[in-house]
């Protein structure tokens, strides 16, 4: 009998739009999620206070737990003190990428549900597999199930700072590139290439790009959180980064650690790297266009405008498939010499005009 369809992990509620926080309560007394409406809820202490103070009232039997920041000491610490404290439904990270990748993890250790209810879209981990966490040895990335449920306020997006916004598509934006090295690594070396999350995260990337209006409209923000979401999704599907991560996030992660002092935010970083491997794969046009839009949302195209260099960006570029051995895309297909990187970075900052 042959298999004829494939179940897709995805969270059993998705709800995205202004006022989404005003029916939090509703949402978690799902039968699926918590009908007891014993909740382990993680928050930061700062920002998460008024949060907690507005929430609480209509989750009388929740338990809250302050998260420090977003290493793996403090998701481990989160769920020691889950597993002191009793027995719950599911665990609810509500916050930034920190809290709720903290939350993600520790979820996955004491074994319970994780329903994310994000506070800013800086990036696509906030429905995937995958919790980032700092550790000793600086960053790692720890799969875990994907979330039950997410929830994002439009309204609680718009307050939060525009920088987190602006991350949010430099992340969604730089699927464009990244599918595009995967076909590559399909084509050259024939890895398996998954066309149901190539098609999410690449539809994800284009919404955005194409997409008229700014980062203070609920119509972009909805397409933006939607993207995201779908993005997370697709890793899901594929079982791994591919569908959300290529030359763009090898340069992001070469910024980060050859300058972990001075690195711009992560779609900042990824923004950047996206633009130009469009232009290294010769898609000049698209390259230039996907700049247009990263200028027009006020994000970075050439390095200088995040305070790097042209050689330091030359060396990030250089350094950066070494950050992730064994992912085949572009930068090791051209296998560019540190004078012909510079030529390419000279071609392309003339190519997208300042
Ligand atoms: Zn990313």
């Amino acid at each position: 009998m042959p298999v004829l369809t494939r179940l897709i992990p995805s969270p059993v509620v998705v709800d995205i739009r202004p006022g989404a926080l005003n029916d939090l309560a509703g949402v978690l007394a799902d039968q699926r999620i918590s009908s007891s409406g014993k909740l382990a809820i993680a928050i930061s202490g700062g920002s998460g206070a008024v949060l907690r103070e507005r929430l609480a009232p209509a989750l009388p039997s929740a338990e809250w737990f302050e998260v420090d920041g977003g290493t793996l000491d403090d998701a481990i610490k989160l769920a020691d003190a889950m597993k002191k404290k009793g027995r719950y439904d599911a665990v609810v990270g509500l916050g930034g990428g920190k809290i709720i990748d903290c939350a993600k993890f520790a979820a996955a250790r004491v074994g319970l549900p994780l329903v994310a209810v994000a506070t800013n879209l800086s990036h696509d981990g906030l429905c995937s597999p995958v919790a980032t966490l700092d550790n000793d040895a600086g960053r790692g990335s720890y799969g875990v199930p994907n979330p039950i449920a997410v929830v994002i306020d439009l309204d609680i997006i718009r307050e939060a700072p525009v920088r987190f916004v602006r991350s949010g598509i430099g992340d969604a934006l730089s699927n464009i590139s990244a599918v595009r090295d995967w076909e590559l690594a399909a084509r050259e070396r024939g890895e398996d290439i998954d066309g149901l999350a190539a098609a999410m995260a690449r539809q994800a990337g284009e919404a955005v790009l194409r997409h008229p209006g700014g980062v203070g409209d609920d119509g972009f923000l909805q397409v933006l959180a939607e993207g995201l979401v779908l993005t997370g999704i697709a890793m899901s599907v594929s079982g791994d980064s591919r569908p959300a991560s290529g030359a763009c996030h090898e340069i992001n992660h070469a910024f980060d650690l050859l300058f972990p002092k001075r690195a711009a935010s992560h779609g900042e970083q990824c923004g950047l790297g996206a633009a130009f491997a469009m232009h290294l794969r010769g898609a000049r046009e698209e390259s230039a266009y996907m700049a247009q839009v990263l200028r027009r949302h006020g994000l970075p195209v050439l390095p200088e405008e995040i305070g790097f260099t042209v050689d330091e960006f030359v060396q990030v570029v250089e350094y950066a498939p070494q950050t992730r051995p064994g992912r085949y895309t572009i930068l090791e297909h051209l296998d560019l010499s540190t004078d012909q990187i510079r030529d390419a970075y000279a071609d392309y900052a003339k190519t997208i005009g300042s």
